[in-house]
């Protein structure tokens, strides 16, 4: 709100434009103030409805800008020449511009002076004069119409914030403003009846009997008619024909005097229809009644028509086509639903369960798709039968369904109730005529605490889901919080390594290998350590496995060979020997990805080093995950000249054949039958014979893991050459191995 412009009189304060609006919004008249120099300092709301001006919009224009010319010179001096003398002229009909254009004649009454000084100079009072008045009337009634028509028809746009029926009862109590009416409803047509959607009733004189909740159409004349689409006015029901004789008694029964009923047209169909009652007297509706009545019809129809699609495709972006079952999107709204009555403490606890069905990918691919949607179509009806009060269950997409248990005490009894709903699936299902046995399997998690979150809680179904399928399937598993836990420890061990990878905290260190005969040392095999940010460095054994299954080993194994290859380039500098030996890991998956072969020879070229001085060593289960692929590999390294071990052998599949097809030089003899030396026949046994068939095929034999003299001295009676071990030389840092070189 503007405050007065300059006062001359010096009198002005601040306005309080919103205790003034709130003091003069029922006042029929409009209010104006105005400084000395006729400059407006506020115009009341009534502005609006007698002239059309928005009366903020007033504020700083010149009150004699709005006065027809011939008018302005009949002001008396008082009004003209704001002298700040006290006064209350009172006096002609001024003609003053209306908003759209043209005069409305107004009479107006001032006052000047002291007493308005806070105001401005002059506050004057505008109001209909006599004959004129009834185009202003019109003027302001049309004008109040239409702001209530366009106020009805925002409270259904404004869709988002409140429901349907919420903005539907507003409607209906905003039209209800309208003075002549005591009661008005809504109704909607369904069939042969109309139920009431919304009333609005008056606090006084209302309708002596309350409305049923639903008519039947052709109950009466007044309601065939408007179910025919016919408007029905009544302007007195003691007076109706004869034949309106069930309107005439129920309305005058409650004490209705006139009616005006106004149905929704949709085209030719009646949706529905609202009806205005009027109990104090009785009313000869006039145009502007119907006019109301009837824009309010047309809104509210077309805002029934309008939430009747939304509600249809809201119900469609809910629902699994296939199956017509809730999909993701309706389960976790209803598992959101499930947390917030749990939180307010309605409910014991939540269960979910993840189920999937097992072999279901077999009738899909044996038997095509339409065989399993039908057969997935059988097991949803199977489950619908078999889901308890209390639970439901929705389609995650493929075989993958999400079962909801709203109020389940435990675990226990989440899934108690899964393990039924899953056992009805056990009776052989028809599948194109043959019977075919399916079973599912189920992880469950259960939360007392809302606070565990819908996400986490269907991690932990999903992980509990998955260990059901890894063992065999067709039962269900609860997850199980120390799993849970574990699982947690796991990912965040992932994303430490992840980012320990990207910053290089992952290194080779080197333990040495030795010629049993010599003592020298012939070779190092590199292994990886984490220096950890606590400080701790962690051995390979500790995060190999996890780099492998989190698909980091690949990149953490190059630079491994990165830093062994270039250490050992620059020791050769120095004087180590041609013949030492550098031994890298490689694993499965990086035996199997393509690009292995190229980055090896990069490296080497890189560095520099010839390819004799490394030997990559590979597991039998590595070379086994996909044999035709590792030969291939294997050949294209070998050709490269780098030499190929077997590692840890004897641990995997044992099979000696195969060593005759792949090009490898050498074998190291796993640890494992390292330690059962001198004493264990059985291992000695072993070691004998690796080494005789190494011998056969010409391939040098390296024992792991020596930790005594027993265990050396009976590797040497054996005939094992060379050596790695505790007892020989631990892993070191680059750094420490150097200083082992020069010695
Ligand atoms: P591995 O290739 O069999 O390596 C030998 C493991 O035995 C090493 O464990 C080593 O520290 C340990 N060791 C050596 N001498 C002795 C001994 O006398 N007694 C005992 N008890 N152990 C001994 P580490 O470093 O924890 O490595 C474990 C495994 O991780 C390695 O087994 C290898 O398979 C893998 N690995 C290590 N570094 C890498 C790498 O850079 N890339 C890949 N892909 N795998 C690696
Ligand atoms: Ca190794
Ligand atoms: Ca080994």
């Amino acid at each position: 709100m503007a405050g007065p412009s300059s006062d001359a009189a010096g009198g002005a304060a601040a306005v309080d434009g919103a205790l003034l609006d709130a003091l003069t919004h029922h006042v029929d008249e409009a209010v104006v103030a105005f400084d000395a120099d006729g400059v407006i300092t506020w115009a009341s709301p009534s502005t609006r409805a007698l002239l059309g001006h928005d009366p903020p919009a007033l504020v700083g224009q010149n009150v004699l800008d709005l006065v027809h010319d011939d008018d302005v010179a009949g002001l008396p001096e008082a009004l003209v020449r704001w002298s700040g003398r006290p006064g209350a002229p009172r006096g002609e009909v001024l003609r003053i511009r209306a908003a759209a254009g043209g005069w409305v004649p107004l009479r107006y009454d001032a006052v000047t002076g002291p007493s308005v000084t806070s105001l401005g100079a002059c506050v004057v009072t505008l109001r209909p004069d006599g004959e004129a008045s009834s185009a202003a009337a019109e003027l302001r009634a049309r004008d109040e119409l239409d702001r209530r028509l366009v106020r009805l028809a925002s409270t259904f746009l404004d869709r988002g914030a409140r429901p349907f029926a919420a903005a539907l009862d507003a409607a209906v109590a905003d039209l209800a403003g309208l003075e002549w009416v005591t009661r008005m409803s809504v109704w909607r047509t369904e069939g042969d009846r109309a139920t009431c959607r919304a009333q609005w009733v008056a606090a006084a004189n209302a309708p002596t009997r309350p409305l049923p909740r639903s008519l039947a159409l052709d109950g009466s004349v007044g309601l065939r008619r408007l179910a025919a689409g016919h408007e029905v006015h009544l302007r007195s029901t003691r007076h109706l024909p004869d034949d309106w004789e069930v309107d005439r008694d129920v309305l005058l029964g409650a004490g209705v005097r006139s009616l005006l009923a106004v149905p929704f047209l949709v085209g030719e169909r009646v949706t529905g229809f609202v009806v205005a009652e009027v109990t104090l007297d009785e009313v000869g509706f006039d145009a502007t009644h119907l006019t109301t009545l009837r824009s309010a019809a047309a809104i509210i129809a077309a805002a029934y028509e309008r939430e009747e699609v939304e509600r249809e495709l809201d119900r469609r972006a809910r629902t699994d086509a296939l199956t017509g079952l809730g999909n993701r999107f309706a389960f976790d709204e209803a598992l959101d639903d499930a947390l917030a009555e749990l939180a307010a403490g309605r409910t014991a606890g939540v269960g979910v369960a993840i189920v999937d069905l097992d072999r279901f990918k077999l009738v899909n691919d044996a038997l095509g798709h339409l065989a399993g949607d039908r057969l997935l179509a059988d097991v949803i009806a199977r489950l619908a039968d078999a889901t308890p009060a209390g639970t439901t269950v929705a389609r995650l997409g493929g075989d993958e369904l999400l079962v909801l248990h709203r109020d389940v005490v435990d675990a226990a009894e989440a899934a108690g109730r899964t393990d039924a709903m899953l056992a009805t699936l056990t009776a052989p299902f028809d599948v194109d005529g043959r019977p075919f046995v399916l079973t599912a399997s189920g992880g469950v998690a259960h939360a007392v605490d809302a606070d565990v979150g819908a996400v986490e809680l269907l991690r932990r179904a999903d992980v509990a889901m998955y260990q059901a399928k890894a063992a065999g399937g067709a039962h269900v598993v609860v997850a199980d919080e120390v799993l849970q836990a574990e699982v947690g420890h796991r990912l965040h061990r992932e994303t430490e390594l992840r980012t320990a990878i990207d910053r290089g905290d992952v290194i080779a260190h080197v333990q040495g290998e030795f010629d049993l005969a010599t003592g020298e040392l012939v070779g190092g095999e590199a292994l990886a350590r984490w220096q950890h940010h606590d400080g701790e460095l962690v051995a390979a054994g500790e995060f190999i496995p996890l780099a492998e299954e989190c698909g980091l080993v690949g990149a953490l194994g190059v630079q491994v060979l990165r830093q062994a290859v270039r250490a050992l380039a620059r020791w050769r500098a120095d004087g180590v020997a041609d013949g030492f030996v550098l031994r890298v890991n490689l694993s499965a998956h990086q035996l199997v990805d393509d690009a292995i072969v190229g980055i090896v020879a990069d490296e080497l070229a890189a560095a520099p080093l010839p390819p004799s001085q490394l030997c990559l060593e590979l597991t039998e289960s590595a070379i086994l995950t996909d044999p035709d692929r590792a030969v291939r590999t294997l050949t294209a390294l070998r050709e490269l000249g780098v030499g190929l071990a077997v590692d840890d052998f004897g641990t995997g599949y044992s099979s000696m054949l195969y060593l005759k097809r792949l090009p490898i030089t050498a074998l190291k003899i796993d640890q494992a039958f390292v330690a059962g030396l001198p004493d264990d026949p059985g291992d000695a046994a072993i070691v004998q014979a690796v080494l005789q068939l190494a011998d056969l095929l010409g391939l040098t034999v390296t024992a792991e893991g020596v930790e005594t003299a027993a265990q050396r001295d009976r590797l040497v009676e054996l005939g094992c050459r060379y050596a790695q071990g505790f007892l020989l030389g631990r892993p070191e840092s680059l750094g420490d191995f150097e200083q082992r070189l020069a010695v």
